[in-house]
């Protein structure tokens, strides 16, 4: 049997507009809503939100009697405002698990409570080697070092609380996207580049007016990153979980920027064997490019389901991600084969 085909062009375009929305965790509302707006254009789908605000759809399937999940993350990592300095400048607090070095130097929005959106961006304190010398690049990156430059006049606390900044108000990194020979890099490909292929997938059936086999339920999670995204809201009756995200790419590892991976084992344990077993096989029938890998230093919204009781078959699947928690690159090769990978499951 085979496939439906992809808009590819459609799938990089919708992934370019979610990347260009900024949603960390815990204010991601505008990448929920963002990709609600897509999926409605699509018919055969209904639309809910949990209380926590994650993005539930209903697909309906030519059969209902033993009902599927799809799920992938729109939060990203982000920041929020903990302190604001007698410089003026801001000290923050992460939101997710990164390291300071890979986002310093990275222009940054920080929403007020009252809506304002103020720009600047992420700097060591001691920024200027003209200034500092060898220290600019020899002090180790924590929390007390790093610092936001707001691109207002502004250079006591008092000054910088008048514009409306308070301790407490989200922050923004950048994502610096550039599609370029196939390569799309950017940050927060984690997890939105796999939003975009369930998307797409879903676009691939509706172009040929078919209908999954067995009613699916999407679940656009907005917690992932600090580990409870997908821990509600995936309806009970749900007997199979694909968990999709990107898979983790570098030495020692056999996930590249080509393929699609299947993760049979991370830091929370192996996932469902049979399952996995069964999209192994899918992706052998309909010659889909992937790796089979294990991820050192990785959780994923699958786990999360089991951690809150989810009595259900996980697995995951996802395109390969250079420099993860980083400033991210993946080519359109393994977006095309994550796609095609959830078409097939899809169909049987
Ligand atoms: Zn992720």
């Amino acid at each position: 049997m085979y496939i439906p085909k992809i808009d590819t062009a459609y799938m990089i375009e919708f992934l370019s507009g979610l990347l260009n929305t900024p949603s960390p965790t815990g204010f991601s509302e505008a990448g929920i809503d963002f990709t609600e707006k897509a999926l409605k254009s699509f018919s055969g789908l209904e639309f809910s939100r949990t209380h926590k605000g994650a993005l539930v759809v209903k697909w309906e399937g030519q059969k209902q009697d033993h009902p599927r999940a799809l799920t992938a993350h729109v939060d990203t990592l982000g920041a929020m405002v903990k302190e604001i300095k007698s410089n003026g400048r801001l000290q923050l607090t992460k939101l997710g698990g990164y390291a300071w070095n890979t986002v310093e130097g990275e222009g940054c929005t920080v929403f007020t409570l009252e809506g304002k959106a103020m720009r600047g961006s992420l700097l060591f304190h001691k920024a200027s080697s003209h200034v500092f010398g060898a220290a600019t690049g020899d002090i180790k990156r924590d929390d007390a070092g790093m610092e936001v430059r707001l691109d207002e006049k502004t250079s006591s606390a008092e000054q910088t609380a008048a514009l409306g900044i308070q301790v407490g108000d989200f922050v923004a990194f950048d994502p610096r996207l550039e599609v370029t020979h196939g390569f799309i890099r950017s940050r927060h490909l984690d997890d939105k580049a796999c939003v975009a292929n369930i998307v797409t997938a879903v676009k691939a059936f509706s172009d040929a007016k078919l209908k999954p086999l067995q009613t699916t339920y999407l679940l656009i999670s907005n917690y992932e990153e600090v580990g409870h995204g997908a821990s509600a809201g995936i309806p009970r009756e749900v007997e199979e979980l694909v968990a999709v995200d990107m898979a983790a790419v570098g030495e020692g590892q056999t996930s590249d920027e080509f393929h699609a991976s299947i993760c049979v084992k991370d830091s929370g344990g192996p996932y469902h064997h049979g399952l996995s077993t069964h999209l192994r096989r899918l992706a052998d029938r309909y010659e889909i490019p992937y790796k089979v890998d294990i991820y050192p230093y990785y959780g994923s919204d699958g786990e999360a389901f089991w951690r809150a009781g989810g009595n259900v078959r996980v697995a995951l699947i996802g395109p390969g991600v250079d420099a993860s928690h980083n400033y991210e690159r993946t080519h359109t090769d393994a977006l095309i084969a994550t796609t095609d990978w959830l078409l097939a499951y899809l169909m049987n």
